[in-house]
């Protein structure tokens, strides 16, 4: 089988279908993890907006936490726990229903009281009418590269071949089936191949015909210099009413965020070179949000900034992932839709992709994610959907603005 894209959807996808005896060749448009993935903040969150992303989250923390066991190849997880921060009455009463629906699922997580979030979060300062959760299962991987050079190094072990610098240009249909790819140099037949082409996600589909409902979004954050207002054993800190996250990273603090009127940008409209370096950074709305976190959070504003990083996320109409057989274009699968978790939710994604191409039965659940599940939409409907996805990362189903 062929996988279409090095990121982590593709590299996980290709490393569970090699794990199961397959052989599997990935072709990347340019070097492996060098688009969204190598730029992720690399957290992960078990509280999820539903049964199902919730079961992924998990699982995906389960994988990472004992990747070693099963790749054969070390990677370094951080896993100082996580708080999820309200400070308006609205978002406080969302979070008590994440509680409550989160614990429903299965994850682990409890109301935190004052002390707890004093004590367990050195770099925020709380003004004590905080609402937060703790939830001790969330981990982060510090250096997202980490990641894919693990996936990559086991990829390689298990006979995986990866081709950089080799984009896909051709996907044959014959008599009504995918039947392999093209490149430039070459044709490789195959029974399965699989999307995973990030914000290209469409564009690949579209070599065979196929129309995946995903709209591409700006998402950006910076790390500052090193500071000694931040213990780098800190806990990942959300704050939910201004959709800022937050986390020790390199000595400093990593700060990100989610603006309301977020950027839809990506290749659809550009020159055909176009790459996640061209994503337009704008260091101004990273700012504003860090701002919201000012009194709390000084270390967010007084510091100088060392990085600052962005690309794009795939934003589905729902918010949820698209994974599973493309419709009506047998032998053609995807992985995408990653509204933000992709890097994450990577671990279980490709877990249950490889399972479904190899059975071609669904793993429990997962019909739910299928790309059929929208019809046709319209352009402008699907980047509206996903423009308000991405505003409301933190409170899909919680209180609209103040
Ligand atoms: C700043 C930032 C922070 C983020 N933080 C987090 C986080 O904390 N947690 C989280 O879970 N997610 C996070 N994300 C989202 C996460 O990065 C993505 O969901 C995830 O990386 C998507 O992986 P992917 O494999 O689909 O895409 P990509 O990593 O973009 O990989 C797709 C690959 O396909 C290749 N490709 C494209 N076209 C072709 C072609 N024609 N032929 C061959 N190859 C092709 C591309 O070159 C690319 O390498 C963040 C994203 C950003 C931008």
């Amino acid at each position: 089988m062929v996988v279409v894209g090095a990121g982590a959807l593709g590299l996980s996808t290709a490393l569970h279908c090699a794990l199961s005896g397959r052989s599997v060749a990935v072709l990347e448009r340019l070097t492996a993890g060098s688009q969204a993935s190598g730029r992720a903040a690399g957290l992960f969150k078990s509280v999820q907006a539903d049964e199902l992303r919730t079961r992924l989250a998990r699982r995906s923390i389960t994988r990472a936490l004992a990747f070693a066991d099963w790749s054969g190849t070390p990677l370094e997880v951080a896993s100082p726990g996580s708080f999820l921060i309200a400070r308006t009455a609205r978002h406080r009463g969302f979070l008590a229903t994440e509680l409550a629906q989160s614990r429903r699922w299965g994850a682990d997580v409890h109301a935190a009281t004052p002390a707890q979030l004093a004590e367990g979060l050195g770099y925020y300062k709380a003004a004590g009418d905080d609402f937060a959760l703790w939830c001790p299962e969330d981990v982060y991987i510090s250096e997202p590269a980490s990641l894919i050079e693990a996936m990559l190094a086991a990829c390689r072990r298990l006979g995986v071949v990866v081709s950089e610098h080799e984009p896909v240009v051709g996907i044959p249909v014959t008599s009504g089936r995918v039947t392999g790819v093209e490149t430039e140099r070459r044709s490789i037949g195959a029974p399965a191949v699989v999307d995973a082409a990030g914000g290209w996600v469409r564009q690949v589909a579209a070599l065979a015909g196929a129309r995946i409902p995903v709209a591409t979004v700006r998402h950006q954050l910076f790390i500052t210099t090193p500071n000694r207002l931040v213990d780098p054993d800190d806990p990942i800190a959300r704050v939910v009413d201004a959709a800022v996250y937050l986390r020790p990273a390199r000595g400093g603090l990593m700060v990100g965020g989610f603006e309301r009127g977020p950027l839809p940008v990506g290749p659809r409209h550009q020159d055909a070179s176009f790459s996640t370096d061209d994503v337009p950074l704008d260091l101004e709305v990273l700012r504003r949000l860090a701002a919201q976190v000012a009194s709390e959070v000084p270390a967010a504003t007084a510091a100088e900034i060392a990085d600052h990083r962005g690309g794009l996320f795939t934003m589905s109409p729902d918010g949820r992932f698209v994974v599973g057989p493309v419709p009506d274009q047998p032998g053609l699968w995807v992985a995408s839709g990653c509204n933000g978790s992709g890097f994450s939710s990577s671990l279980a994604i490709g877990e249950s992709l490889a399972a479904w191409i190899a059975t071609g039965e669904a793993p429990p659940g997962l019909t739910a994610l299928s790309p059929a599940r929208f019809g046709p939409l319209p352009d402008d409907v699907l980047i509206t959907r996903g423009l308000w996805q991405y505003a409301h990362y933190y409170d899909p189903a919680g209180p609209g603005p103040e």
